[in-house]
């Protein structure tokens, strides 16, 4: 009998994991955003245009970066995301130049976006609407580095590229890394009309105002203080025009200061990084109620709808 009782139970279980499994597969019938952008290997035909919000949209007659310029590389060429509005390409192109003032002989880039913007399948949550850029803190030795050590995608193979972080362990200060010529290079790209922010390791803002001396400092609050980006920073371009329906993020501003050198700032480096009270389990039962709303979850009908038009193929 209890042998008998088991074998119901097993035959039961069988029909309920068989069962979940056929409803989630219908779950997944859905094609989520970040897939169909990401397999999209060419640009619209249609004329440039940024679409939506920089983590909620998509981009339309996307220009190539090529992977090797005189003076840049582009690092993780594999993924392809070397794509952007025309804008974007020149900015890039443009600071790759300006460096040679600092004595570099040019920038190692990373990831711009899709060819089409839109979500990528994994990393981003920006990077959408073809008008941002992640820039490397490595100084480059060379710009012809062979496709395998321009890449730190464990994704493609064994990672051979090296990055440079900037940041101290504690995330309170820059380290032995950073360089006057990192600042300069900021600078530059802040002072650039088409730049809307930057954000780097909060750590690297704090070491920014304390050294950006008296004169004009204005360019300071372009630069805002983010966690992670301790090996690159990432820069956003405004909207540029013939994009009407491009979404610009304004640069807020709580203490209404002229360089973003206040408490907001001060808070990054030192009440941020108190290690935080567990997590009660309620909070995480809320949480799980509420939808993903992260771009990796957008689901195509989510993004604008011009957006729709990016995603035909033929376009
Ligand atoms: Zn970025």
């Amino acid at each position: 009998m209890v042998i008998l009782k088991g074998f119901l139970f097993f035959i039961l279980f069988c029909i309920s994991v068989l069962m979940s499994a056929a409803l989630a597969h219908d779950a997944s019938e859905k094609v989520l955003a970040k897939k169909i952008f990401g397999n999209f290997l060419t640009p619209t035909k249609l004329k440039s245009e940024s679409i939506g919000k920089y983590n909620k949209g998509c981009l339309n007659g996307g220009v190539e970066l090529p992977v090797k310029g005189e003076t840049w590389q582009h690092i993780n060429s594999k993924r392809g995301r070397n794509w952007g509005h025309p804008r974007l390409i020149n900015f890039t192109k443009d600071l790759s130049q300006k460096v040679a003032e600092f004595g570099w002989i040019g920038l190692y880039i990373g990831d711009l976006g899709n060819p089409r913007g839109g979500p990528t399948p994994y990393g981003h949550a920006a990077h959408q609407v073809g008008l941002e850029v992640d820039i490397k803190f490595r100084k480059p030795a060379t710009l012809d580095l062979s496709v395998k050590d321009s890449h730190n995608d464990h994704r493609y193979g064994k990672p051979s590229f090296k990055e440079m972080n900037v940041v101290s362990k504690n995330q309170k200060n820059v380290n032995s890394n950073w360089t006057q010529e990192h600042m300069n290079i900021l600078k530059a790209a802040a002072q650039d009309e088409r730049v809307n922010k930057i954000f780097v390791n909060a750590a690297i803002k704090v070491w920014m105002c304390k050294n950006a001396g008296s004169a004009d400092r204005s360019w300071l609050m372009k630069i805002r203080p983010e966690r992670g980006h301790s090996e690159h920073f990432h820069v956003r371009l405004k909207c540029p025009e013939g994009s009407p329906d491009c979404v610009n993020t304004p640069l807020w501003n709580k203490y209404k200061n002229v360089d973003g050198c206040d408490k907001q700032l001060a808070w990054w480096v030192t009440d941020r990084l108190k290690p935080k009270k567990k997590v009660i389990k309620k909070t995480v039962e809320i949480k799980k109620k509420f939808k993903c709303a992260h771009a990796r979850c957008y689901l195509p009908e989510e993004l604008p709808k011009a957006c729709l038009k990016t995603m035909h193929v033929e376009n």
